[in-house]
């Protein structure tokens, strides 16, 4: 396909890598230009303007939040593109913004598909990501061969972009709350001289088996917070947005306003580009060690 991509970051620079591997023409614009540069010589086409990649069959964006999609794509933007164009925004983003997006894309004659991904950009490079699709089902349709060349499977989860945002945040919700509990419970056992990793062993291999306890986990125990895979601070911001979801739905988080505070505590302590697993050395703190 000819497509777009706009948001070179961590996540975006692993995927349009595998786009142009699966053999699509890709058009990349990213603020900070000199991102663009390795997918230049993996055959990217740099352009200057977010417009110039607003064209073709696609464009996908992967912007950091809410704040950077409303400043990239403007009214203007979205007059200046052809009818039909379908914009994919994989970005984990508002449920609120998602919905505004949705109304002014269609207002064009645009299509607009919420496709957030479960993933970080390890697994982003090996084209293993879990991409949850909501919007119109002939648009997703059109563009399940790019979403083949980034992700092992794409889940479809409703027909209103925004539901997938809720399925992103839901998810990011419970990751939070699992490190949260790590974190506390490393604290417990380490207040009667219990090992982490002997607990983890037992804990992993019996009813809490799976990548966040196990991966987590072994952080927490290893008290290792950096390289940071998942900030503390992108954790702050998936969780508020859990939160903001739940309001409009008059939905109590209990568990997410808990961790809003241990992620703010940890921003507090300067530690908010640290990875998420830094839940482990709130949880330490508050007891004292
Ligand atoms: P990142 O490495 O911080 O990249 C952020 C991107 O947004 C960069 O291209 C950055 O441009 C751009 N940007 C930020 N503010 C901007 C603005 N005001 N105007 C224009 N561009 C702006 O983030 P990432 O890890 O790739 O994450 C991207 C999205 O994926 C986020 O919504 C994140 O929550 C989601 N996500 C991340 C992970 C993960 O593990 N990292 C996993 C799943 C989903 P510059 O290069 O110019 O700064």
């Amino acid at each position: 396909m000819d497509i777009g991509f706009i948001g070179l970051g961590e996540m975006g620079t692993a995927m349009v890598a595998n786009m142009l591997k699966a053999g699509h023409r890709v058009r990349v614009w990213n603020r900070s230009p000199e991102r663009a540069q390795s997918l230049a010589q993996a055959g990217a086409q740099v352009v200057a303007t977010p417009a110039e990649a607003f064209a073709g069959d696609a464009v996908f964006s992967m912007l950091a939040d809410d704040t950077a999609l409303r400043e990239v794509v403007s009214a203007g933007l979205l007059e200046g593109a052809a009818r039909g164009l379908i914009h994919v925004n994989m970005a984990t983003i508002s449920v609120t913004l998602a919905e505004e997006l949705a109304h002014a894309h269609a207002a064009r004659g645009l299509h607009y598909v919420a496709a957030p991904v479960m993933g970080r950009p390890d697994v982003a490079a090996a084209a293993k990501l879990t991409i949850i699709a909501a919007g119109p089902a002939e648009a997703i349709d059109r563009v399940q061969p790019v979403f083949d060349a980034i992700g092992q499977k794409t889940w479809r989860i409703g027909s209103l972009a925004q539901q997938a945002n809720v399925a992103k945040l839901a998810a990011n919700f419970m990751l939070a709350s699992a490190v949260e509990t790590l974190g506390e419970a490393s604290a417990l056992l380490g207040g009667h001289g219990v090992a982490m990793q002997d607990f983890l062993d037992i804990i992993t291999s019996s009813v809490f088996p799976g990548p966040v306890y196990q991966g987590y986990g072994k952080m927490i125990a290893e008290q290792r917070y950096e390289p940071a895979l998942f900030k503390a601070r992108l954790g702050l911001k998936d969780v508020r947005l859990a939160l903001a979801a739940a309001e409009l739905v008059s939905t109590p988080l209990p568990v997410g306003s808990a961790v809003r505070d241990s992620l703010l505590e940890a921003i507090a302590h300067g530690d908010g580009e640290k990875d998420f697993a830094v839940l482990g050395k709130v949880a330490a703190r508050r007891a004292g060690r």
